[in-house]
């Protein structure tokens, strides 16, 4: 009876050992697929963000010079059956003749910059009147709309005719400058048929949009710039690419000259 009763005992105890052990090593268990569970949640979080690291937003920015003219509210209304924003640089006396599409320009959210007041090459760089020429240029924009634009696109782009002089005078005045990376080179198919010339301008601008951003040169006075800008944005939407304005508070350097300040 004894030996019975001890070995009941030991069972006891033996089967309690057990029991402890087995929930110890359940428990363990239990935490060690909550690892996993959550190592597998993170496993799936982190190539989406590696994803959006890797792929960034291509953005592009079209900018239209020489405006505002006749064919100007036909590319805002492009613009806006898109629901994209573009860069206007307009020369003095152009904005003075239609205020109302500056405004309208402004009121949209597109920028409006300075394009100069003459658009002429010896006046502008020869002769030196870059820096005063943009001044009443900004000055314009400024009675019609308020605002007070800081960047100038310059006319025939700033190589050669921004040279270090000029350079000196837009900094010292606060003035920034924007060339472009991409030129449409629209008004090059004037009196073309738009059967050649839109073809011709939508190659020109989506051949060339490779990089994450791009700067396109097109002009709002040209018919066949309009006939050209839906198949454009379609195509850049295509690429990827997200359509912004120019903003002063998120300015960058993009003159042919590499300078810095501007
Ligand atoms: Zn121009």
């Amino acid at each position: 009876m004894r030996i019975w009763k001890i070995i009941i005992v030991l069972l006891a105890i033996s089967v309690a050992i057990l029991s402890i052990l087995a929930g110890c090593s359940s428990k363990q268990t239990t935490s060690a697929q909550d690892k996993k569970e959550n190592h597998k949640a993170h496993a799936v979080a982190a190539p989406v963000s590696q994803e959006q690291k890797s792929q960034p937003n291509k953005i592009v920015y079209l900018t239209f010079d020489d405006g505002p003219g006749e064919y100007t509210s036909q590319v805002l209304d492009i613009l806006n059956q898109y629901h994209i924003k573009a860069t206007f640089f307009v020369l003095g006396p152009h904005a003075e003749k239609y205020k109302n599409l500056v405004q309208q320009e402004v009121q949209e959210g597109d920028y409006v910059g300075m394009h100069s007041m003459t658009h002429n090459y010896k006046t502008l760089y020869v002769q030196g009147q870059f820096v005063n020429e943009m001044k009443t240029d900004q000055q314009i924009i400024q009675q019609i709309t308020g605002i007070q634009p800081i960047l100038c696109r310059p006319p025939y782009g700033s190589m050669p005719g921004l040279n270090q002089k000029l350079r000196d005078q837009v900094a010292a005045a606060g003035l920034k400058v924007w060339d472009w990376t991409i030129d449409s080179l629209d008004w090059k198919y004037n009196k073309v048929p738009f059967s050649k010339s839109v073809p011709a301008i939508v190659h020109n601008v989506l051949s060339h949009a490779n990089g994450n951003r791009e700067v396109v040169l097109m002009h709002d006075i040209h018919p066949q710039s309009v006939q050209a800008l839906p198949t454009i944005i379609q195509g850049l939407k295509e690429k990827g690419y997200v359509f912004e304005t120019y903003n002063e508070q998120e300015h960058f350097s993009l003159n042919f000259w590499h300078d810095n300040r501007l």
